[in-house]
């Protein structure tokens, strides 16, 4: 598994989940992988398919998507293909001959495929080991992108005669998502590998401006060198903000699903090739993206749910390098998502759960806790929170209120308790109200029955939150548990602060530096790369991520063997791609 790994994709280790996954796959279990965006699901695939040998199904629902995996698993020196409409007569007719005579080991389709009988009959002769369902929230009609030909295209695949495996992996699904994708799939519980939906490197926040446009100009302006998408809710703002960026110099584009089709793909192009630093868009754009150096994300108007959100904002930074995600909004985008909800024509069902992911939605905007622990929560509510301590809350100091006295008096509250309880009933009993409950459990006799009994209830769940938030408290199934961690609480080792529960914002501007790398190398660096990028026609980051560039950077290779060594260089790209980076690094060299 490690030697394929390292092989083709030049990794020496898995990230968490990757090895799970596979192992899965290679024991003939279907399994539902959730890994966060940036997180490597491709290779959950890849590696199992290239070991298990016969063609790899991959349905993805966005061809952009398609052509971009294909050509990054053609720079690696894999037999890779899709099919779908873009793709004229002839071409479609080799790509079938290829697949017929065996010699793909990799096949992108998308579900509509299926409807072509000839294609399934097609299929029926192949050998297939293996297929992925990939971006498979879009199985699911509660998930935020469900796609009706996704979920019928299932049956079909089942219907095929070869005794394959079947690999489901998403980003961003709820757990009510997951359960549904498993149920489609025949994913037994136990099958479901997800990993935290930490994105460590993204620094969110969340800026309740009405100077929208002069903060993106500025923005954008201090970051001149770094590769953004600003998202806004209609093609006109997309149009506008353009027009503006324009009118500074800023080496942009637009997208929105106003364009042709042929606008449409120079623009994602060049924003792909690093031809125009900026791509301003609607939520048409992104799927299909595949750049991993994106350095921000500026939402410039609230999207009606997190898991869109999240999403959109999870383009950012997906080689792992510090990037930064900013939702500007104002209280005129939640009515326009309410207008939406209430004039659509679904049925009242969904209607409210629409209602109710908005509602979370809206939250997000006015928390004072952490962001990232907010987002986590969100999708995993049982999973241990702690704060990022970079996020435009985190990082306002504006939690001016020393709580240690309150906290020290839920924590043991909490633990006096005969058994675990859920929010509210610890939120009672600290207030000493006495209901039947209380009474049969004996807890209106605890020393701490009603020794908050001056706080309302709202001030004590916000205190409750900032304990759990913190990772003081832990939550599973609703029910709260203390963390090991309150020893050094009640130990008066620590002083817990919380906001005075005023709001307040500010823009926070951070500056990436990544410590050793030489950043006048570097940037010689990526002109090699674009110039390789060019003369190949491949992607810049299919040639090599910023990640590895940085690395090149900060280690100054002098030989093939130093390279091998570093992160996504593997045998392929050391033989084809490294010696033009080796010169570049020993010229520099000699020049300092
Ligand atoms: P996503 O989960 O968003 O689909 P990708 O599969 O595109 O993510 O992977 C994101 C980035 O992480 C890619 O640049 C990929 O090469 C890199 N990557 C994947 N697996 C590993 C690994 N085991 N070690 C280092 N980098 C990895």
């Amino acid at each position: 598994m490690e030697s394929t790994l390292s092989h083709y994709f030049g990794f020496d280790t898995f990230r968490p989940g990757q090895k799970e996954i596979i192992t899965k796959v290679m024991n003939h279990q279907n399994v539902l992988g959730v890994l966060p965006t940036g997180g490597g699901k491709s290779i959950c695939y890849q590696v199992p398919g290239l070991m298990l040998g016969g063609t790899t199904i991959v349905i993805s629902p966005l061809i952009s998507l398609m052509k971009d995996q294909v050509d990054q698993l053609k720079a690696t020196g894999i037999r890779a293909a899709y099919l779908n409409s873009s793709l004229t007569k002839k071409e479609q007719q080799t790509i079938e001959t290829q697949l017929k005579q065996g010699e793909l080991q990799f096949l992108y389709v998308a579900p509509e495929r299926f409807d072509n009988g000839y294609f399934v009959h097609l299929l029926q002769q192949i050998s297939i080991h293996l297929v992925a369902f990939d971006e498979a929230h879009c199985i699911s009609k509660w998930g935020h992108d469900f796609r009706p030909s996704y979920q019928e295209v299932i049956d079909k695949v089942f219907a095929l005669p070869q005794d394959f495996t079947v690999v489901a992996l998403t980003a961003t699904a709820t757990a009510e998502v997951q359960r549904d994708i498993m149920a489609r799939l025949n994913i037994d519980k136990q099958d479901e590998i997800k990993t935290s939906t930490k994105r460590p490197n993204l620094v969110f926040q969340v800026n309740p401006t009405y100077q929208r446009q002069k903060f993106v100009l500025e923005y954008v302006t201090h970051h001149d060198k770094e590769a953004g998408i600003i998202y806004c809710s209609t093609r006109k703002q997309v149009e506008e903000l353009h027009e503006a960026l324009i009118e500074q110099d800023v080496n942009s584009t637009i997208y929105h699903a106003g364009l042709s089709n042929k606008e449409r793909e120079a623009a994602q192009n060049d924003f792909v090739y690093d031809r125009v630093r900026v791509v301003v868009a609607t939520n048409a754009f992104g799927m299909g993206i595949d750049k991993s150096n994106v350095r921000f994300v500026i939402h410039y108007n609230m999207p009606g749910d997190l898991e869109s959100y999240y999403q959109e904002a999870g383009r950012a930074g997906r080689d792992g390098l510090k990037s930064e995600c900013i939702l500007l909004f104002s209280e005129r985008d939640i009515g326009l998502h309410q207008y939406f909800i209430s004039s659509s024509k679904a049925d009242d069902d969904y209607k409210d759960k629409m209602g109710e992911k908005l509602t979370k939605m809206m939250f997000y905007t006015k928390t004072k806790k952490c962001l990232e622990a907010t987002l986590v929560h969100y999708f995993e509510p049982n999973e241990k929170l702690t704060e990022c301590g970079q996020c435009s809350n985190c990082t306002q100091g504006n939690k001016t209120y020393d709580m240690t006295h309150e906290a020290k008096m839920i924590i043991s509250c909490i633990a006096r308790m005969n058994q675990q309880e859920n929010y509210s009933v610890i939120i009672q009993v600290l207030r000493g109200e006495e209901t039947d409950y209380i009474r049969y459990c004996d807890y209106n006799t605890l020393s701490t029955h009603g020794i908050m009994k001056n706080y309302t209830t709202s001030e004590l769940s916000h205190l409750i939150d900032e304990l759990r938030f913190k990772g003081y408290l832990n939550e599973h199934d609703e029910i709260l548990t203390c963390d090991t961690s309150v020893k050094a609480l009640l130990n008066d080792q620590v002083s817990i602060f919380t906001t005075p529960f005023k709001p307040k914002s500010k823009e926070v501007v951070s500056i990436n530096t990544v410590e050793g790398v030489d950043r006048v190398l570097f940037d010689e660096l990526i002109q090699v790369r674009k110039r390789l990028s060019e003369d190949l026609g491949i992607a810049p980051v299919s040639i090599f991520s910023d990640y590895t560039i940085e690395e090149f950077a900060k280690r100054k290779p002098e030989s093939k063997q130093d390279m091998i060594s570093i992160d996504g260089v593997g045998s392929y790209k050391l033989k084809h791609y490294c010696p033009k980076f080796l010169d570049t690094i020993q010229t520099y060299k000699a020049k300092i």
